[in-house]
């Protein structure tokens, strides 16, 4: 099932797609809440109900998509977004070469997962023009990233349990300043920026999603292939990422974890190639669609 959050005259919805992601059907209008994070606090009851409500609806309910403006699903997280750092074997290695890494230490490969966060205020949607004039360091990077949305909260999640703690799955930029990211030793302002978390197009829901290490990312930047990778290159898979930050701190609905950038980021290169204004960056994860931005 993919759900959407878009607008139509000022007013947040909530929606539901078709099978080819052509149509979206108003769940606002079906009883069921305008806000993605109150929806999926309703657990599996919701996804009964969209259920019911796409079997109930007339085809006259749907609407084409190129009708209405998505927005980033969860368009303003709760809480801030959780992130985990260097969690492809390729980009850590290559992150550790950069010597924009002021977390590196003598390892490449972290022990432990590296969590940081980003704040809500950073999350865009697709099409959305990414704010590359706020980093006044002209040192703006993209990183395309699986994005996992908590459905199940909760404290003390063990490995074998976490995926039914998944709600589903999106497309994530975890967009980087990279000298404020280097210069403040902790990533945060490097990489909390207004708008530098561009997220969609959808959210996919967890039963869509059946063989996770054989899913593929890509990045594009003008068109120009930069990233390519399996989930099964990560380090630290969705389980033990999951485990490890709940382990002491409660994980809530709707809360979102940007599980990593595999390489060809752009300080992978001699000289780095940052983010220019009018550059596109496309991010496609199989089966979860394609996140589309320009830069600005
Ligand atoms: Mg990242």
């Amino acid at each position: 099932m993919k759900l959407v959050t878009y607008e139509t005259s000022g007013d947040f919805q909530l929606g539901v797609l078709d099978e080819n992601a052509q149509y979206v059907l108003n769940l606002s209008r079906s009883g069921l809440p305008n806000d993605m994070v109150t929806l999926i606090e309703m657990g599996p009851a919701a996804l009964e109900k969209i259920k019911a409500a796409v079997e109930a609806a007339p085809r006259s309910a749907w609407l084409a998509l190129t009708e209405v403006t998505l927005t980033a699903p969860i368009r303003r997280p709760r809480r801030n977004i959780l992130c985990v750092g260097k969690n492809y074997h390729s980009h850590a290695k290559e992150f550790h070469r950069s010597g924009f890494d002021s977390s590196a230490g003598a390892d490449e490969i972290p022990a432990l997962p590296i969590i940081f966060s980003k704040a809500p205020t950073s999350v865009i949607g697709p099409n959305v023009a990414i704010p590359s004039y706020l980093d006044d360091t002209g040192t703006t990077d993209y990183e395309g990233e699986l994005g996992v949305i908590i459905g199940k909260g909760g404290r003390g999640i063990s490995k074998q349990a976490a995926m039914d703690h998944v709600f589903g799955f999106t497309i994530i930029n975890d967009v980087t300043a990279r000298q404020l990211q280097r210069d403040h030793k902790q990533w945060f302002i490097g990489k909390s920026i207004d708008g530098f978390c561009p997220m969609g197009p959808w959210l996919v829901t967890r039963d869509e999603i059946t063989n996770l290490p054989d899913i593929e990312l890509r990045t594009f930047v003008n068109d120009e292939l930069r990233q390519k990778a399996k989930l099964a290159d990560l380090i630290f898979d969705i389980p033990t990422i999951i485990e490890t930050i709940s382990r002491r701190t409660t994980l809530e609905p709707g809360d979102i974890i940007a599980t990593g950038t595999p390489d060809g980021v752009g300080i992978g290169f001699t000289p780095p190639r940052f983010l220019k204004p009018r550059d596109t960056v496309r991010i496609e994860i199989d089966k979860l669609g394609v996140l589309h931005n320009v830069v600005g």
